[in-house]
């Protein structure tokens, strides 16, 4: 696909649909999905994604403001949008207004949900957030039931969810058993008192691909829908995530190709002196593009189809590799920073792992000047 951009993203929304489509078929026919779209659909664009979201069979969306949450609502009415952080005081009234469910861990933050709902005359379908091991939002199991108690004796709000988050659930087996328990006791507890919740949920991507027992009524997938695994020291059954594809390709060009002799440093700082005669090509891409300036000396980018190392630090808007076994290399070359070039691949995890970083953030750092470029938007 030949343009005219010096960085761009490439999305497959085939591969999005699939991947929605096995997340629906891990799950079940009965459990919901709410696909996580926060900072701008992990970096793929907000408004393309939720429409093909809609399409796909998405249940509801999991925003991380309210922003998120309106370009949602221009998009396609009906969805029900929930705010995956605590609303602060002065989004209230619109969070209101925008009919979105707030997650609410504090009695005060419901008593204003409730002063604010019965002035505009409107509805709030509140989630009570627990929190069981990860410290972020969330009442303590322990006073979970008072809580919800008070939630549901105040005017204009609805209880219609529950849920907890795992802290480490592509990590560590023993302390995810800790918080599934935590919250598995509480449930149990809230059915012995006669409290009915319509909502129950706890798997982001990695418990749903290890803690199976907690599906509840809806799961709340993120990094599986953009077809990226979470990186993590817990096994998998190898066939549970075969049919996942990355989403995502970040691709630049060669801008010049020259040779070095020995001895030559490249980049600022001078962090990489040539131990050899080499072949450096130029690529138009840098940090300012999101391409992590950890990358530096450590990363690979894919040109011609062969893995080429990333040279010296990388810069705003620039970065050199070694082609040296590239030798047909031309200025106006694509390389693949992300994604599948040849018969070889650079996957969102790998980058990240040389980046000492996760893939959620090589995702979302991907900058504003970078276009995307979608594919595949014909109805399957
Ligand atoms: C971001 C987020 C998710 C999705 O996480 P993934 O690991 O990307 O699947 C789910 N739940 C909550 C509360 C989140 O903040």
């Amino acid at each position: 696909m030949k343009n005219s951009f010096r960085c761009w993203a490439e999305v497959d929304l085939h591969a999005l649909r699939e991947n929605l489509a096995w997340i629906r078929h891990r799950v079940g026919p009965k459990v919901r999905i709410m696909t996580v779209v926060k900072a701008d659909a992990y970096g793929h664009g907000l408004k393309q994604i939720a429409a093909l979201l809609m399409q796909s069979g998405t249940d509801i969306f999991g925003v991380a403001n309210l922003a998120e949450a309106h370009v949602i609502r221009n998009v396609g009415k009906g969805w029900p949008i929930l705010m995956l952080g605590a609303c602060l005081p002065d989004e209230v009234e619109r969070a209101v207004q925008d009919n979105v469910m707030p997650t609410i861990s504090m009695p005060a933050e419901a008593e204003l949900f409730s002063k604010v709902a019965t002035k505009l005359n409107a509805t709030v379908r509140a989630h009570i957030k627990v929190d069981t091991g990860m410290g972020r939002l969330g009442v303590a199991p322990a006073q979970a039931s008072k809580l919800i108690r008070r939630v549901q004796g105040l005017a204009s709000l609805k209880v219609e969810g529950i849920y907890t988050h795992y802290a480490s659930s592509e990590d560590d087996a023993a302390y995810s058993r800790v918080q599934r328990e935590r919250f598995q006791e509480l449930l149990a507890r809230l059915a012995d008192d006669g409290i009915r919740i319509p909502l129950v949920h706890a798997n982001n991507s990695g418990a749903l691909l290890h803690e199976p027992d907690t599906m509840f009524h809806l799961v709340r997938p993120g990094l599986l829908v953009y077809g990226v695994l979470p990186p993590g020291q817990r096994r998998m059954a190898s066939t549970l995530h075969s049919h996942l594809r990355p989403a995502l390709s970040l691709k630049c060009r060669v801008s010049l190709v020259k040779e070095i002799p020995r001895g030559t440093s490249l980049s600022y700082g001078r962090a990489f002196v040539a131990r050899r005669r080499m072949r450096v090509a130029t690529l138009t891409a840098g940090y300012g593009d999101g391409y992590l300036r950890a990358a530096s000396n450590r990363a690979q980018v894919l040109v011609g189809g062969k893995r080429c190392s990333v040279l010296g630090r990388v810069t705003m808007d620039q970065m050199m590799v070694d082609v040296s076994r590239v030798p047909t290399v031309r200025p106006g070359d694509e390389a693949v920073l992300i994604g599948r070039q040849g018969g070889d691949e650079i996957t969102a995890g790998e980058l990240a792992a040389w980046c000492a970083t996760v893939p959620w953030e090589v995702l979302t750092a991907i900058s504003y000047r970078v276009p995307r470029i979608y594919r595949g938007s014909q109805a399957a």
